[in-house]
């Protein structure tokens, strides 16, 4: 007899520590409004930095490719799964971030995945940010190489890491933009250590494409930094690109190295064309579009300017991540409640998504926000904040 018993004994210790995970509902498509089961709320939690999920011209492209294309793509990559939608993606990619090349992967905690253990292992050595996400960190594991963690952007914790080590091929990974905190990593001083230690360094991009850097290319388009610097650049579609899949940058045999090694490169269904095509869309709005970016940042300072007044406690970011940092665990699931109960969505994001007594609220704005939008989020976070 399997023991169900000692699985709902967990579930029960879960649930009396705040710490159950439940789904929400949704009956519409993503957007600023969002129906959850019948009742409407603003919603300030998604990832649809640029409003782009539910965009008429994207909507348009993925149903065409669907009619020329159907559904499914069939098989991997190496099979009989690659389109002409994939190839045309790739080739625009590794010119949108002025890399030779680009390799679609169906998630990007798959690519993460993939890259990681494709390029390291045994005898190797990986530094990654206390606080990368957790498919970096999986990645670390994966592979088999010596992972060692460094303290939150600290360049000089990281130093000393190197310096003990004596493995002759290292990996430095970062957030580009951290997901959950929505600070930058010290990249051009992580550049610079990369190439003293002779490491490579791979930055995971999944917020900051689309929303950072003139043309949307990201932290490193940001920081002018080249594939010299960072030879690894990963990216994913599901956020700003509003879609779904993932991609890796680099050099030509890098890239091959991954398709000949990267298991959850090969031994994986390709994405659906249709979503290829739909994100071929989205990448040139991105560029096109500056205005979405320009808009986001008008907000990101409305919000903070406001927040700042009702004397909340911010973190230091410029990004459309901008979380507020409760502590508890409990107090802050009843604090989203009570924004829900308002008309507010944003959820609450407990250990061990984030380190234990730092529980949030983690609030995103989108391009597809008003100014209105922000000032109502203002004044319900007053009403539950500081009554
Ligand atoms: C969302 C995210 C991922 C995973 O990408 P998916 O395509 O959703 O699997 C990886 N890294 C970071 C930093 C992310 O925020």
């Amino acid at each position: 007899m399997i023991d169900y018993a000692s699985l709902d004994e967990r579930l029960a210790e879960r649930e009396a520590a705040q710490l159950y995970r439940r789904r929400k509902l949704i009956h519409s498509p993503q957007g600023v409004e969002i129906n959850l089961q019948g009742k409407t709320a603003l919603n300030f939690c998604s990832n649809d930095y640029l409003g782009l999920a539910n965009h008429p011209e994207l909507i348009k492209a993925f149903t065409s490719a669907a009619k020329e294309y159907g559904v499914g793509s069939g098989a991997a990559h190496l099979i009989s799964g690659h389109s002409q939608h994939h190839h045309q993606l790739e080739e625009e990619l590794a010119e949108f971030t002025g890399r030779p090349r680009a390799l679609i992967f169906s998630t990007g905690y798959m690519a993460n995945l993939g890259v990681i253990s494709a390029l390291f292992g045994q005898g190797d050595a990986v530094f990654e940010d206390r606080l990368n996400h957790a498919s970096l960190l999986d990645a670390g594991l994966l592979s088999r190489a010596r992972l060692q963690r460094y303290q939150h952007n600290d360049v000089s914790d990281l130093e000393n890491k190197l310096t003990s080590s004596n493995s002759d091929n290292k990996l430095i990974v970062t957030d580009g933009v951290f997901s959950m905190d929505g600070d930058v990593a010290p990249l051009k001083e992580l550049a610079t250590l990369a190439q003293q230690h002779n490491a490579w360094l791979m930055v995971d991009d999944a917020h900051g494409l689309g929303v950072l850097g003139d043309h949307g290319g990201g932290c490193l388009q940001q920081n002018d930094l080249t594939l010299d610097d960072v030879p690894i650049l990963m990216g994913t579609f599901g956020k700003a690109l509003g879609t779904f899949g993932a991609f890796v940058a680099g050099h030509e045999s890098m890239i091959e190295t991954l398709i000949q090694s990267a298991r959850s490169y090969i031994y994986t269904t390709a994405l659906p064309p249709a979503v290829a095509a739909a994100t071929r869309v989205a990448l040139r709005l991105v560029q096109q579009e500056s205005w979405r970016r320009d808009q986001l940042n008008h907000l990101i300072k409305q919000f903070r300017q406001g927040a700042e007044q009702l004397g909340l406690s911010l973190m230091s970011s410029a990004s459309p991540i901008q979380p507020l940092l409760i502590g508890d665990t409990a107090k802050t699931v009843n604090i989203s409640q009570q924004l829900l109960d308002d008309g507010i969505l944003i959820s609450a994001i407990r250990p061990p998504t984030v380190p234990d007594g730092t529980a949030r609220l983690r609030i995103t704005l989108s391009a597809e926000h008003q100014q209105h939008h922000v000032e109502r989020l203002l004044d319900s976070l007053q009403k539950v904040l500081k009554p």
